[in-house]
């Protein structure tokens, strides 16, 4: 079967395609600004898709549709919106190859990491699909004789997800999944170059999974066109964004600036230090680290952006590092043996030659490294880095590792601090207590200790401090953040009022 712009539907099993276009209003059609993006595959430079890109007024029937349709979904019994999510989870395991693949030529990942975000993408949704159960008000105690103080958790009505390439199909539902369970509407703005990954492969699984047409919608323009005004319109009531810091504080100060103030929820870049302590297991935090700076060529928030190694062990710590970095295979991400692939973009890849080129210059030793082969870079290691070089200092979205060596825990707790960001970061000690009590100091809203700073969780508070964002995700802490909660009292007496 096929709908009018030429896209087959689905629920056959067969593999979804024809994503050429918009999920508006339940239907899959041509944006109305008419010019056409071409999806590629940053490693074969195969087209994937041609969009024909969204305008405004597309995105106002997309926001429209969503608040209609969220009133009789928010309605529903709690089981009947938690079946839709475990059916989803179904069609993502049923569908698990075919979503592997996608990630693969959509967004270079290796296999491994397509099948990381794969899981994580299931998991997520698994834990939205206890939500509707989960949404619980409170009674709560008052001083007040005879009145009864009550707390409701409420959807919050419409939630506007805009969400970034590297990790585009987890990053986009780790929103959309929770938003919907806790009875919400959504319109997503996936990135430029993972527009099927970072929403209509999501909106074919749901479609699939009986949601009802319109609650999602996806909606895929140029930031120019639809950009400030996805933030600006008055339906949602959040922006949840993922992506850079410097578009993310664009956000949220459209997010107040407009005609109708809302919330917002930032995921922002980061610079995460991997602190390697003078009691570490060296041969452990090597391969840590490796895995913590290299997995998708280095493109993920988390990735270990410096190394820090007390100079007790920096020699050994450098040894190893470098060898082990000199046998990673890199090139075609669907051969599993390749552990780094392509990145995104070529305007991705020319600012990592420019950081590669800007080390030199500040004079740090470079020991690994090696010429682009199309966008496939080779992992570069950079030693004697000093902290205020900005292959230090800045967010560096690519397979380059900058060392930095420091003298004793006080000095690396500095140096791991001494960052605008703030989100992951770790520490290795064989003393599990003092990683702890280093974990403390650090500023950062995620700290692992013997474990490289690449991790998340359906379950847990993931989030950043300073400037790596505002908010969290995962179990409770995003039941929160997609929910509100309306106080509402009931006077039972007649008090006495003064006047
Ligand atoms: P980006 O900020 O350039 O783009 C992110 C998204 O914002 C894209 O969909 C883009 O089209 C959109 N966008 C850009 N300008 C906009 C505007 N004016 N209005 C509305 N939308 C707009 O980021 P990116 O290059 O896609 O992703 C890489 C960045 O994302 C890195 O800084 C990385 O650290 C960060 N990131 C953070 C997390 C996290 O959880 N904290 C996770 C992944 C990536």
């Amino acid at each position: 079967m096929a709908n009018e712009s030429g896209a087959a539907t689905n629920g056959s099993g067969r593999p979804y395609s024809g994503f050429n276009g918009q999920y508006i209003s339940g239907a899959w059609r041509p944006g109305k600004q008419g010019g056409i993006r071409e999806d590629t595959d940053p490693y074969s430079g195969d087209t994937l898709a041609e969009t024909v890109l969204a305008n405004v007024d597309d995105l106002d029937e997309a926001y429209r549709s969503a608040a209609k349709a969220q009133i009789g979904w928010a309605a529903l019994l709690p089981s009947e919106r938690a079946a839709v999510m475990l059916r989803s989870a179904a069609i993502m395991e049923a569908r698990r190859q075919e979503i592997i693949g996608w990630l693969i030529r959509e967004s270079g990942s290796t296999r491994f990491k397509a099948e990381l975000e794969w899981q994580f993408l299931h998991s997520i949704t698994l834990e939205a699909a206890s939500f509707p159960h989960r949404a619980e008000g409170r009674i709560l105690p008052i001083d007040e004789t005879g009145k009864e103080s009550r707390a409701y958790r409420q959807p919050l009505g419409v939630i506007g997800v805009i969400s970034p390439w590297n990790f585009p199909m987890y990053l986009s539902h780790r929103s959309i999944g929770p938003a919907l369970a806790l009875g919400n509407g959504v319109v997503v703005k996936p990135a430029e170059d993972t527009p099927v990954t970072g929403g209509l492969l999501i909106a074919r699984i749901y479609e699939e999974a009986g949601l009802p047409p319109g609650l999602l919608n996806v909606v895929i323009g140029d930031v120019k066109e639809i950009g400030d005004a996805f933030t600006l319109h008055p339906i949602p009531r959040l922006i949840s964004f993922t992506g850079s810091t410097k578009v993310g504080r664009h956000i949220g100060q459209l997010a107040m600036s407009g005609p109708q103030m809302k919330r917002v929820a930032l995921e922002l870049g980061g610079n995460a230090p991997c602190v390697i302590l003078d009691d570490a297991d060296v041969e452990h935090a090597v391969r840590a680290t490796v895995i913590g700076r290299y997995l998708h060529q280095g493109q993920i928030c988390m990735s270990t952006n410096r190394i820090i190694v007390d100079a007790k062990v920096y020699d050994e710590f450098v040894d190893r590092f470098t060898a082990h970095v000199k046998g990673l295979k890199y090139g075609n991400p669907s051969d599993p043996a390749v552990a780094i692939g392509p990145v995104i973009n070529k305007k991705q890849l020319a600012a990592h030659l420019a950081h590669i080129e800007g080390a030199r210059a500040a004079g740090a030793r470079q020991v690994v490294g090696g010429d682009p082969e199309g966008q496939v870079l080779p992992p570069h290691v950079f030693v004697d880095v000093t902290n205020d070089m900005q292959v230090a200092q800045d967010e560096m979205f690519g397979p380059i590792a900058p060392i930095i060596k420091v003298d004793g825990e006080a000095e690396a707790l500095r140096v791991a601090n001494d960052t605008q960001y703030g989100l992951s970061s770790a520490v290795f000690t064989r003393d599990q207590e003092r990683g702890v009590r280093f974990a403390l100091g650090v500023h950062a809203g995620m700290t692992h200790v013997n474990d490289h700073s690449v991790d998340d969780t359906s379950t847990g508070p993931f989030g950043g401090e300073k400037n790596s964002g505002i908010g969290r995700f995962g179990g409770e802490w995003i039941l929160h953040e997609f929910t509100r909660d309306h106080w509402i009292t009931v006077q039972h007496s007649r008090p006495a009022y003064p006047f």
